[in-house]
């Protein structure tokens, strides 16, 4: 099983960052190395240990995250490693993409499916009435009259958007749908509803932004296509986002759709 090109990415980030930081920590240990035989030489050989423990746990770490990406299933510590990229590594991959030229919206889309591996690792299942999905408003087609913004039931499912699928989805299983118009609304949409788990569906630098906001909430990350620019009529890959839907639903909700015959989703 390969790695996908756009996860290398990520990972190469992270292997260039462990270069730096053990160059930093060996510059740490040797320069004053010379001081220390003023307190005896065991003191640079702790320092030395020191250091290349903490190498060790980085060098694990960066290998356990390639394990869940090529398992691709339920691996223990899943949740634990996601709250350390989450919270601490991705602004510093942030900066070193940065300083090597990389786009950002690169290294955002590697994050995004990292992110996405690691949260189909941690096992979790929710109840339909416990997950959101959130979608940017420019999915809706530009010349539509009806105000979804409001409610996404204002939607007449004329078919020309993908709002038009997104909603008879939602409704076929019994999941909340709500359209945010920028980050701050998208943050108290969350925090009102208190759902256990997001679905995602916008560009990635509000994805982004979006999954380290709502954290510890598991997110899954649908990116939208953009054929016509950015922020107009954009489109969702609805397969995606019914993917996630069907993995992370609790088995006691699937087998009550299946036996009122209400989805297709097995
Ligand atoms: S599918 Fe719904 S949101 Fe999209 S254009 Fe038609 S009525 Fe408007």
């Amino acid at each position: 099983m390969k790695i996908k090109p756009r996860k290398r990415l990520f990972i190469g980030l992270l292997l260039s960052l462990e270069i730096v930081f053990a160059l930093g920590l060996f510059i740490l240990w040797y320069i004053p190395s010379s001081g220390y035989e003023n307190f005896g030489k065991s003191l640079s050989v702790f320092w030395g240990w020191a250091f290349g423990f903490i190498m060790v746990v980085f060098t694990l770490g960066i290998l356990f995250l390639v394990a869940i990406i090529l398992r691709g299933r339920e691996v223990w510590g899943a949740k634990w490693l996601r709250g350390i990229l989450v919270r601490y590594l991705l602004p510093v991959i942030m900066s070193v993409g940065k300083l090597l030229g990389i786009p950002k919206d690169d290294i955002r889309r590697s994050f995004i499916e990292i992110n996405n591996d690691l949260v189909r690792s941690s096992s979790f299942k929710a109840p339909p009435k416990r997950i959101l999905i959130l979608l940017p408003h420019c999915v809706q087609r530009d010349i539509c009259p009806y105000r979804i913004t409001v409610s996404v039931n204002n939607c007449r499912q004329c078919g020309k958007c993908d709002f038009n699928e997104l909603t008879k989805m939602a409704d076929r299983l019994g999941i909340e749908m709500t359209v945010a118009t920028g980050g701050s609304l998208a943050r108290r949409v969350v925090v009102e509803k208190n759902p256990e788990l997001i679905v995602g569906v916008a560009c990635e630098r509000d994805l982004t932004s979006g999954i380290v906001d709502t954290y510890p909430i598991p997110v899954i990350g649908v990116l939208i296509r953009r054929p016509e620019g950015p922020c107009i009529n954009t489109r969702v890959n609805v397969d995606k986002v019914n993917d996630a839907l069907e993995t992370f639903m609790s088995e006691h909700s699937f087998a009550s759709e299946k036996e009122t015959g209400q989805t297709s989703v097995s």
